[in-house]
């Protein structure tokens, strides 16, 4: 559902209802399991209520789920104890013996993982492709293709995909498409805006942003809704009010958390670029790269998260590097106020298109910190390589 309102004003209001909750500014924490309803008319009539039981939601997940359905321009919205976990739900709705279904090659691992093995046990087959594929994905496609699934850029590697195009050809066989839109927080990309029936995210990253929570969201059109939910309700996924809370509250710093993502993030990947120590840097922003026109057309700006690639170099050396740093944290997950950095190693998760860098590939999140101190970090770092 398009708002008439910007992004910026979308997350400070999005799913509020102060008079709903005496004033309060915030939609308060409702902890609930059973809610009691008051007449034996509403007892009977309960399937056409929102509100019925905690497992099925309560106001504080409501309201989240308000929330993205406003951040992603979508009809309705389900919520998820993981980001893993809205890409599960998801691909179990869809899944059924004999089934196919197209999944980028620069799709995030666990994605793949759960290919391999769940739909492969329920007899679905999957196809990856390349991530560059337009109007030529159409040659892959089967009778019996179910589901395209994307990732723009791949969070590994981050190639952008031409997602109009694809959706547009899915759309025209009959064929539902999904995005995990992770990378843009749904700020900068609105996938439902280019024909994509579900965008996905791993709200854990940028939605929450203060890497104190987890969390899956999942953002779909109408049609798709009764399916997704109906997967949803029988694994008896839900979330709990505490996290949907947290979330709400990330969310209204958002916009404002994610413009300074950008500017920095590029601030960042400029300098990289003309360092000696740096072969290439994967940043879609970046006017050379050969994703940037694609880029510009979908984004409206670049999250704080991109990799780049440095020379060749032994794993004590790197190690050095990696050890000395004090504002570049290394662990798993990104889209927190803080900056990260691990080195990576994208080319074990392709299958179809092979990606050979020329050196030891890194990840880098850069958070909210002054861009300066992480230069001068990443300068030091650089320096102990030898
Ligand atoms: C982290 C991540 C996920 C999974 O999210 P969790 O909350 O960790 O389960 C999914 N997709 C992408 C692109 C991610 O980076």
């Amino acid at each position: 559902m398009k708002s008439e309102y910007r992004p910026d004003t979308i997350v400070t209001h999005a799913g509020r209802d102060p008079a709903a909750h005496h004033g309060a500014v915030s939609v308060p924490v409702y902890r609930a399991s059973t809610i009691l309803l008051p007449t034996l008319e509403m007892l009977d009539n309960k399937e056409s209520l929102r509100l019925r039981y905690g497992r099925r939601g309560t106001p504080t997940t409501h309201a989240l789920e308000d929330a993205i359905c406003a951040l992603e321009n979508s009809d309705r919205a389900l919520l998820a104890p993981s980001g893993v976990m809205a890409i599960s739900v998801v691909l179990m709705s869809y899944a059924e013996p004999g089934a196919h279904v197209l999944v980028t090659d620069s799709a995030y691992g666990p994605t793949r993982k759960f290919c391999e093995s769940v739909l492969r046990k329920m007899g679905v087959t999957t196809t990856y492709y390349d991530p560059a594929a337009g109007e030529d994905i159409e040659a892959l496609i089967r009778p019996e293709t179910r589901l395209i699934w994307m990732e723009s850029p791949g969070s590994q590697t981050f190639e952008i995909q031409d997602v109009a195009t694809i959706a547009r050809v899915a759309r025209s066989r009959g064929i539902v498409t999904v995005i995990d839109n992770t990378w843009s927080g749904g700020y900068f990309f609105k996938p439902l805006d280019h024909g994509v029936d579900i965008s996905i995210q791993a709200g854990t990253k940028y939605i929450s942003g203060h890497s104190d929570l987890m969390l899956g969201t999942i953002a779909c059109r109408a049609s798709e809704y009764e399916r997704l939910r109906e997967t949803y309700l029988r694994f008896g996924v839900c979330i709990g009010s505490d996290d949907a809370y947290l979330a709400l509250r990330g969310l209204r710093t958002l916009a404002v958390r994610m413009r300074q993502h950008h500017v920095a993030g590029l601030e960042v990947a400029q300098w990289l670029q003309q360092q000696d120590e740096v072969v290439q840097v994967l940043h879609p922003g970046l006017p050379d790269n050969p994703y940037h026109n694609l880029w510009k057309n979908y984004f409206g700006g670049a999250s704080g998260l991109f990799g780049f690639i440095i020379r060749e170099t032994d794993r004590k050396r790197l190690a050095r590097m990696f050890d000395g740093f004090s504002l570049f944290g290394m662990g798993s997950s990104w889209g927190g106020f803080e900056s990260l950095m691990t080195p990576s190693n994208p080319s074990v998760y392709r299958t179809v298109t092979s990606w050979v860098p020329n050196g030891q590939t890194v990840r880098i999140h850069v958070g909210l910190e002054d861009p300066r101190d992480l230069i001068a970090e990443i300068r030091a770092g650089f320096d102990r390589l030898g």
